[in-house]
């Protein structure tokens, strides 16, 4: 099965030279659904009814083709709204026989972070491309499990980092790398929101919970995209004002990261606090961003008058089209398990100058 799944990606890939990547709407509405790729979605809740399957109804390059669910109910419900057939829909026992489904090309995990790494061995092992979820996994071992698996099984990781498709964050990283003013001096990042929930997985420490690992990498990579630089270490305070709800994992969290060029951030995070901005001083500037990670409405400005304001229909549908771009020609992901990876070295660097109040190398 696999082998004829190839077969048709290379198919595809050659179709793509010529049509697919066209730009051409028209064309693409009329396309025969064998043309995409198809997705299987894994974990309905509130990300993948939301957001990601509306987008799978925009994109160029794939559909949603199947789902995987735990809930029998949500099943009938899909089923209906996006008319999958009962033989692309799976529950969490019987998923690694996806392997025989033609149909799906692609596994997108969707589930709390502590299934992340099960979910993403097992699609691997079941000859599907994967994208999965932020943050990556809970922990560096983790995330290294996950690469070798995709990698020995020649499938494609990719992360669902949708602010790195977005053109108006793409631009601050274009600042870092052109040096347009000069070094980074001082970085402010945030990310945050009020979650009024009181029981909920974001709220438990065995099911991968914690502000850090869900906000908190958006504040990281402000600071790492804008820098286009790795931290060198990190210092880092936890702390909640609703302890009755965050019992097991950080309501917020605060870290300051040094990078190799001499460059700081000073970065925060929480579930307790409406807050989304990027402030970036230069040698010889500024930009500021505001919101940072949204999924829409990014955007921001330059100290020379440089407004940053692209509109963008979907995130989520670039995203998806853009890593099956990748995956149907065989090039570089813009996101891939690595750089997953190299977040969730930081955010492990974080806890641990939590529980020692001590500054941490990376
Ligand atoms: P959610 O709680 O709404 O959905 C989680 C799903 O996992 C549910 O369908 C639930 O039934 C299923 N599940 C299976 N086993 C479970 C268990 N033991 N406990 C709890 N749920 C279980 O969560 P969500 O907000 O959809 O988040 C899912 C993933 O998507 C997370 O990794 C999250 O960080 C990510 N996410 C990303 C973005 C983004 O902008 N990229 C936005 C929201 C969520």
């Amino acid at each position: 099965m696999i082998i004829e799944r190839r077969d048709f990606l290379s198919k595809l890939a050659l179709a793509s030279a010529t049509t697919l990547f066209s730009g051409n709407s028209l064309l693409a509405s009329t396309r025969p659904v064998k043309d995409k790729l198809g997705i299987a979605l894994v974990g309905l809740g509130y990300y993948s009814t939301d957001l990601l399957a509306p987008a799978l109804q925009l994109t160029e390059k794939c559909y949603l083709a199947g789902i995987v669910t735990g809930t029998p109910s949500k099943a009938e419900t899909w089923k209906k709204k996006y008319s999958i057939p009962d033989k692309n829909i799976y529950n969490y026992q019987n998923f690694d026989q996806i392997a025989n489904n033609p149909d799906i090309d692609v596994v997108y995990v969707v589930l709390p972070p502590s299934m992340h790494r099960e979910f993403v061995v097992r699609a691997a092992k079941a000859g599907k491309h994967v994208f999965c979820e932020k943050p990556m996994a809970p922990t560096v071992a983790d995330c290294e499990a996950m690469i070798k698996a995709c990698a020995e099984n020649k499938v494609k990781l990719a992360i669902g980092y949708r602010c790195q498709h977005d053109p108006n964050i793409q631009a601050y990283m274009a600042v870092a790398k052109e040096k347009k003013f000069g070094k980074v001096k001082m970085i402010n990042s945030a990310a945050g929101y009020f979650d009024g929930r009181t029981t909920h997985w974001k709220q438990s420490k065995a099911l991968g919970g914690g502000v850090m690992g869900d906000m908190g990498v958006y504040a990281l990579q402000g600071a790492r995209l804008a820098t286009g630089e790795e931290p060198i270490s990190v210092i880092a305070q936890a702390s909640t004002t609703r302890p009755e709800i965050y019992k097991e994992v950080e309501e917020t969290m605060m870290f300051q990261l040094e990078f190799p060029s001499g460059a700081r951030a000073a970065c925060q995070t929480s579930f307790g606090i409406n807050m989304n901005y990027l402030q970036v001083n230069y040698e010889k500037g500024w930009l500021k961003m505001e919101p940072q990670s949204g999924y829409n409405g990014n955007k921001g400005s330059m100290s020379d008058g440089t407004i940053i304001n692209f509109p963008i229909k979907s995130q989520q549908a670039k995203q998806m089209d853009e890593d099956c771009i990748s995956i149907i020609s065989n090039t570089a992901l813009i996101a891939p398990g690595e750089e997953g990876l190299r977040d969730i070295r930081v955010v492990e660097a974080i806890y641990k100058s939590v529980q020692t109040g001590k500054e941490v190398k990376i």
